[in-house]
């Protein structure tokens, strides 16, 4: 057991003193949380002067509201950098030292952090702990295994994060925290199998949006309806995209939310006009879905609402669809993938072009906008992208957004083409970089990808 004395403290504020008593003794941590800067490179850019392929992230961190929520009795302030580029500056020149930094971190975004991590270490006479959790420290643990990186918190974060901040608190060094790994010299470099539960959700303790209050005009979704809060439905999913990391989250489950904790979460946004569910399946349990539609049409919310859904859920229940439009949903995203029935089998997409296209007739008749997801694979020539800007014009999409494959690691697909990896730096990792082996020439791929994006921004102001 190591004694952490740095983070007792003698003075504390008072709202936190009556949850922070601990054998008589009053301990909390000060914690700073960060959302990692935009970053990312871009090879186009880099190798050919197309300066209009980089991906940007928008939208509030509400990963770290949520992990914020559940950590009642300890100091607690979230830094957004894609908000606030200079905010880890001013941190490094406050002049106290938090004890406890954690991070998230997509995997464009993990060097970036281990670089961060690298400065905070360096900044301070007695550095704090550094934690990092989200996408990638839960599909390859092992990349965070760095001297820099003192945790590594894997999936659902809610409740274990809570549980190494009380024992840290306490004086203890834990080891046994499911999901928490301990990074040292010779440490497991992945965590012991878990399973996830509805009990990992918290859900009675909501997400801390008042620490993102400052940054709340920025936060917004053009071309949809301004200013936007996001809520979360539900974590995880039951299908199994290859290409896709959000069942490793929880293990393959779909943990829904409560409708309460929903409803309390849309409410405590007050007055902002539109509300993005940003779980990646929303009406994956149809049951919960017909229960909240209801709800919120009861209470007269008022709310515009995008959401993601599966082609097939909108296909198999298109009366839901119907009635979540009366409830507010105005638009939803839309995983198409491909326009070829062979290659989505063979991302395991469990859907297929019949489905996709009746959804698209579906939600089309009723009115509500889609963004539809697209993937370019890297064997894509000439053909496939003229078929796919032809597919795009002749359908009911509002925003279409191709990316370019990319396997993720810890995915299936991954592990299936990890030989054939041309750029193994999660730099160029953004979903705008072919990082494996083209069919055409790289200047020839880029080319028509440029292109592509060109014509359908034409075909976005058109609509
Ligand atoms: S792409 Fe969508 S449906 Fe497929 S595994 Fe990911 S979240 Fe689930």
């Amino acid at each position: 057991m190591v004694c952490l004395h740095f983070l007792m403290k003698e003075k504390i504020p008072p709202s936190f003193a009556a949850a922070g008593k601990k054998r008589g003794v009053v301990l909390y941590m000060q914690i700073v949380l960060v959302n990692p800067p935009n970053c990312g490179r871009s090879l186009p850019e880099e190798e050919f002067g197309i300066t209009s392929l980089k991906m940007i992230f928008r939208g509030e961190p509400l990963a770290l509201e949520v992990i914020a929520g559940n950590l009642t009795g300890h100091g607690v302030r979230i830094i957004d950098l894609k908000a606030e580029p200079d905010g880890l500056h001013d941190l490094l020149n406050e002049g106290s030292t938090p004890d406890l930094i954690g991070f998230t971190a997509v995997t464009c975004e993990a060097n970036t952090v281990i670089r961060m991590a690298e400065k905070i270490k360096k900044a301070y006479a007695k550095p704090p702990l550094i934690v990092v959790g989200g996408h990638h420290a839960s599909t390859d643990p092992g990349y965070f295994h760095r001297p820099v990186i003192d945790y590594v918190v894997v999936g659902l974060g809610k409740l274990s994060f809570r549980l190494l901040v009380d024992a840290l608190a306490d004086g203890e060094e834990p080891e046994d925290i499911p999901g928490v790994l301990r990074v040292r010299p010779g440490g497991p470099l992945s965590p012991t199998k878990r399973l996830y539960d509805v009990i990992d959700l918290v859900d009675d303790q909501p997400p801390r949006y008042d620490l993102v209050q400052r940054h709340r005009d920025r936060y917004v979704m053009s071309g949809v309806g301004g200013k936007v809060g996001f809520v979360v439905t539900a974590f995880g999913c039951t299908h199994c995209c290859s290409f896709c990391s959000i069942p490793s989250l929880t293990g393959g489950r779909y943990l829904s939310q409560s409708v309460e904790a929903i409803l309390r979460d849309i409410q405590l946004l007050k007055d902002i006009p539109l509300i993005r569910f940003v779980d990646a399946n929303t009406f994956g349990d149809v049951a919960v879905a017909k229960v909240l539609a209801e709800k919120i049409l009861g209470l007269g919310l008022k709310k515009k609402i995008v959401a993601d859904v599966r082609a097939d859920t909108v296909v198999a229940n298109p009366d839901l669809l119907r009635r979540w439009h009366e409830a507010g949903l105005v638009a939803v995203v839309i995983g198409f993938e491909e326009i070829d029935d062979r290659r989505l089998a063979r991302m395991n997409k469990r859907s297929s072009l019949e489905k996709n296209v009746a959804a698209l007739h579906i939600l089309a008749e009723i009115g509500i906008r889609v963004v539809g997801d697209f993937i370019i694979a890297p064997d894509y020539d000439y053909a496939d992208f003229e078929g796919l800007a032809r597919f795009i014009d002749a359908s009911p999409i509002a925003l279409p957004i191709p990316s370019i494959l990319t396997p993720i690691p810890g995915t299936p697909l991954y592990r299936q083409l990890v030989g054939q990896l041309e750029i193994t730096d999660l730099d160029y990792y953004t979903f705008s970089n072919a990082v494996l082996p083209t069919r055409l020439t790289k200047k020839e791929f880029y080319t028509l990808y440029s292109d592509l994006m060109k014509h359908l921004h034409q075909h976005i102001n058109q609509s």
